[in-house]
């Protein structure tokens, strides 16, 4: 049953990673989402309709444009496939309830902000902060409790710190990040952060074997790893934090 509810979430979740991938090309440069219609980004021909089905288009296409045949980049269909995926894992996970829908939104909001921080370094404020309030809203539909808003502040305020700290490794987006990962997964939120970090701490090292001491300039976006520790914490942060409260 479940999983044929999954299976059917993952029609929506392609169309709402198709309307990502323009969120993310366009958020960051302050450009219209909605008009004009999305065109090749290097000989600028709109695209057709049936150039522009999710996923499908893309492995018909074979990764080119329809008139010049310059390469499409990977991100359109990753950021498609990754949020139909997660959007069908959380209707797995929890079936028809707020819960889902809670989850399959949260996920959206961290492709999209992974999308924009490796492109274009930004965490845009205009992802972040109405999904933030649309996860809350579904949250307290589905559990009614402080624990949301608690942690989302909590996490918020403890990267602020960081920050402060470290201001060349982490900048206010990943703050405002922080807020939306408490709200996503409450009290598995330090899970989040802690599995962010150690994440992170995989292209710094690479980054150091190869660069050395210069590595320390090289900034890296943090925000995608933040978001795959969010994941982490959101399918199997609770049974972590039990494990860990067994163990105390
Ligand atoms: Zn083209």
């Amino acid at each position: 049953m479940t999983a044929a509810l999954a299976a059917f979430a993952f029609a929506p979740g392609l169309a709402v990673g198709s309307f990502l991938n323009v969120v993310a090309s366009r958020l960051p440069s302050g450009q219209s989402i909605v008009t004009p219609r999305s065109a090749c980004m290097s000989c600028h021909t709109p695209i057709r309709s049936r150039d522009n089905i999710p996923l499908v288009s893309y492995l018909l296409l074979r990764g080119r444009c329809h008139t010049c045949k310059t390469g499409i980049g990977l991100r359109y269909p990753a950021v498609e496939f990754g949020t139909a995926a997660l959007a069908a894992a959380s209707v797995f996970v929890w079936g028809p309830t707020w819960r889902s829908l809670a989850a399959a939104l949260f996920c959206a909001a961290l492709v999209a902000v992974s999308a924009t921080d490796i492109e274009e370094r930004v965490v845009p404020n205009l992802v972040v902060l109405p999904a933030s309030v649309a996860v809350l809203a579904l949250q307290l539909l589905w559990h009614p409790s402080v624990v949301w808003a608690a942690s989302g502040l909590g996490a918020a305020l403890f990267l602020f710190v960081v920050a402060l700290a470290y201001p060349r490794g982490m900048g206010m987006g990943d703050v405002k990040l922080a807020l939306l990962l408490g709200i996503g997964v409450g009290r598995a939120v330090p899970v989040a952060l802690l599995a962010g970090m150690i994440f992170a701490l995989v292209p710094s090292i690479v980054l150091f074997v190869r660069h050395g001491a210069a590595a320390r300039k090289m900034a890296i976006p943090f925000a995608p790893f933040l978001a795959l520790g969010g994941l982490v914490a959101l399918f199997a942060g609770d049974r972590l934090v039990d494990l860990y409260l067994r163990l105390l």
